[in-house]
């Protein structure tokens, strides 16, 4: 039975439908990615995903209970945790205060776990325990996306929901980036991934889904798809 389980969901915006029916299963343990253009639907999954926007046809099931009709706290209880595209940190607090805001949906229940699972963030990201009471405003893009996902490990994710963790960075932080994605799914956490950055992310991946416009066109183990000729020219640049 896989951890995550979206079937037929469909997804509208008013009287625009934005998902027209997709299916896309995580097993536990995977790291899969979802790769598309500009207003493929990437970011829409996402959020009816961790339950801010509502489905119009279909259905998720998480752990083998179905919280289509979940509200998006509890799902955060329940361990679908996302970090959001852009980041969101919170610019006029610390590093250590923005960690803690992670686990605000979803309590320790010692300090001694808090402790560990702290010590298990700053160990991924040594830097931001360098850093830890500089403000989150200050850090660099590649610093603030590394507290973005540092805060959502701080809630303990059984399925971390990551959205273009690589946009707007440097080449060589990307790379460090999507390094310490693999670790972090190393490590155990279930991992789903929405990229643009093809390349990176099909050859991190245990399998992957291509939507374009609203509909999964493709999907596949990720190495596959990367030797893919028709995905490699409408998402790796070469002909
Ligand atoms: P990008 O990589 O550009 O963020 P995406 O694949 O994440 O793209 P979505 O943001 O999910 O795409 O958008 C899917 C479709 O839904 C697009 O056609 C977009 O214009 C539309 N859409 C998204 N948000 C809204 C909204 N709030 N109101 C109306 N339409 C929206």
């Amino acid at each position: 039975m896989p951890l995550l389980e979206i079937k037929d969901m469909a997804v509208a915006y008013g009287r625009i439908e934005a998902l027209h029916g997709i299916s896309i299963s995580v097993e536990k343990g995977e790291l899969v990615t979802l790769i598309g253009a500009n207003g493929a639907g990437k970011t829409t999954t996402m959020r009816a995903i961790s339950g801010v926007r509502p489905l119009s046809r279909g259905s998720i099931i998480f752990d083998g209970q179905d919280i289509t009709k979940m509200k998006a706290y509890k799902r955060v209880i329940a361990g679908i945790v996302q970090s959001p595209e852009g980041r969101g940190v919170f610019p006029g607090m610390t590093v250590q205060e923005n960690l803690d805001m992670g686990h605000y949906g979803r309590k320790f229940e010692s300090k001694a776990a808090y402790q560990e699972t702290l010590d298990k963030v700053f160990e991924l990201f040594p830097r931001l325990a360098e850093r830890r009471s500089q403000v989150g405003g200050t850090m660099s893009g590649g610093e603030q996306q590394m507290v973005a996902i540092g805060r959502a490990l701080m809630a303990r994710p059984r399925v971390l929901l990551l959205d273009e963790p690589s946009m707007g960075l440097a080449p060589m932080v990307i790379q460090q980036i999507f390094r310490i994605i693999s670790e972090i799914n190393a490590t155990g956490v279930t991992i789903l991934l929405v990229e643009q950055n093809a390349q990176q992310a099909l050859s991190r991946s245990s399998r992957a889904y291509i939507l374009e416009t609203g509909e999964v066109v493709k999907t596949g183990p990720g190495k596959e798809l990367l030797a893919d000729p028709a995905i490699k020219e409408a998402y790796l640049g070469v002909a």
